[in-house]
């Protein structure tokens, strides 16, 4: 376990709202590594390069500032069996959900299951996990419960609802909601959690379906820390590094800020694969072109080549894509940021999904482009 950097930075206050403390009588009951535990504690000695670094350029008013501490550390390459949280549950075996279960069962992990669609649980199920039919029921057998599922209306529904997770948690578990969602969402379902005496973590994950298949996936959580410390174990059998962000919230911001770009920088890539084609170029060397030079990045690299031929294979849904460039125009609004280029790209994808796109990948909505060029001639 390496502590790779810790940094103490200035950023906006997005909410005001005030989360009550963890009871003390509802701590872990888990074990933790020593390893972890010394890890991932807090206050090394801090670089100077790393100390208080405002996030933002813009001189910004002091009343709207507020000071958390975020670390990032890389995954563990092995960890005792015996340090993990007994039994580990997971609700959603979607395209993300799947695999990451799947690590789970082949790192040793006793996994219980739970899916809207049960078809879907069949491959985990041959695999070894267990089957609850419920998400209540599938908290109430487990010491954590992780959530993968597609947006705030079903985070909630699982996590709140009829037989949600919530009925089955009390003091001593934990909850960690891994999906894309909202600040408020996640701080809804935090509430609801702690109302048992469980503890909460958010941990949206940056990374695909590949990262997903290979434990690269890129965790950013926020919430409650000793359920940080007992998840790690878990999280680093499904990732290659994770970050604390501090209170409930940041974890859910940091992911839309990235989805924000990406979503924005696969529409750009769109126009220009098309503007390349339309004026004679090989859109093929476009790609390669990009690959040499300054704007490099591996989501051109991997996407570019079967865009050009028209196929999109699903790895991240159009419609999820649009659905963070919605929240994270939310969350702009929430504190007057102007994003014009998200706002101009989300229209985009909403253009993508009304011609019926929805499902397949996100880089899809060159589609989109194609038709409204093909309507101005
Ligand atoms: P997905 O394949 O569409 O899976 C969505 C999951 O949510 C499925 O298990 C689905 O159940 C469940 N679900 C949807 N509505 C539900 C409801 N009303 N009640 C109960 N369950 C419901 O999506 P995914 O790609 O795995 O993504 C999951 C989350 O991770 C999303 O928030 C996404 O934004 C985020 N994410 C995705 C990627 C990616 O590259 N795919 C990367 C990072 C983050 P059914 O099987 O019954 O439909």
């Amino acid at each position: 376990m390496e502590m790779a950097k810790t940094l103490m930075v200035n950023a906006y206050c997005r909410n005001r709202l005030s989360f009550s403390a963890i009871p003390k009588s509802s701590k872990s009951k888990f074990s933790f590594s020593k390893a972890m535990a010394s890890g991932s504690s807090f206050c090394p000695p801090v670089p100077t390069q790393f100390r208080c670094r405002p996030i933002s350029s813009f001189p910004i008013s002091s009343q709207y500032l507020v000071s958390f501490k975020c670390f990032s550390v890389k995954a563990s390459s092995s960890t005792p069996k015996d340090e993990l949280p007994a039994c580990i549950g997971f609700l959603g075996l979607g395209i993300m959900g799947s695999p990451m279960a799947q690590n789970l069962i082949k790192a040793g992990c006793d996994v219980t299951v739970w899916n809207r669609t049960k078809s879907k649980c069949d491959p985990v199920i041959s695999l070894g996990a267990k089957y609850k039919s419920s998400p209540e029921e599938v908290a109430a057998s487990c010491d954590v419960t992780f959530a993968m599922l597609a947006d705030p209306d079903s985070a909630v529904e699982v996590a709140c609802g009829n037989h949600g997770a919530a009925g089955g948690m009390s003091p001593g578990k934990g909850y960690v909601d891994i999906s894309t969602v909202d600040v408020a969402t996640s701080t809804l379902i935090s509430s609801r959690m702690k109302s048992t005496g469980a503890l909460y973590l958010e941990a949206p994950v940056s990374g695909s379906k590949k990262p997903a298949e290979d434990g690269q996936l890129i965790f950013l959580t926020a919430g409650d820390k000793s359920l940080y410390e007992t998840a790690a174990p878990l999280l680093d059998i499904m990732g290659k590094s994770r970050f604390y962000l501090g209170d409930v919230g940041n974890g859910s911001a940091m992911k839309l800020v990235v989805n924000m770009i990406m979503g924005s920088m696969m529409a750009s890539f769109s126009e220009g694969l098309l503007l390349s084609e339309k004026v004679g170029l090989d859109p093929s060397v476009l790609v390669e072109v990009i690959s040499q030079g300054a704007i490099s990045s591996p989501m051109y690299s991997m996407k570019g080549p079967s865009m050009v031929q028209s196929l999109y294979p699903t790895a991240f849904p159009l419609k999820h894509q649009q659905k963070d460039l919605r929240l994270a125009l939310g969350l702009a609004e929430s504190v007057s940021q102007p994003t014009p280029i998200a706002a101009a790209a989300n229209e985009l994808y909403k253009v993508a999904k009304s011609r019926g796109l929805s499902n397949q990948d996100f880089s899809a909505v060159i589609e989109a482009l194609k038709v409204k060029l093909e309507q101005e001639k």
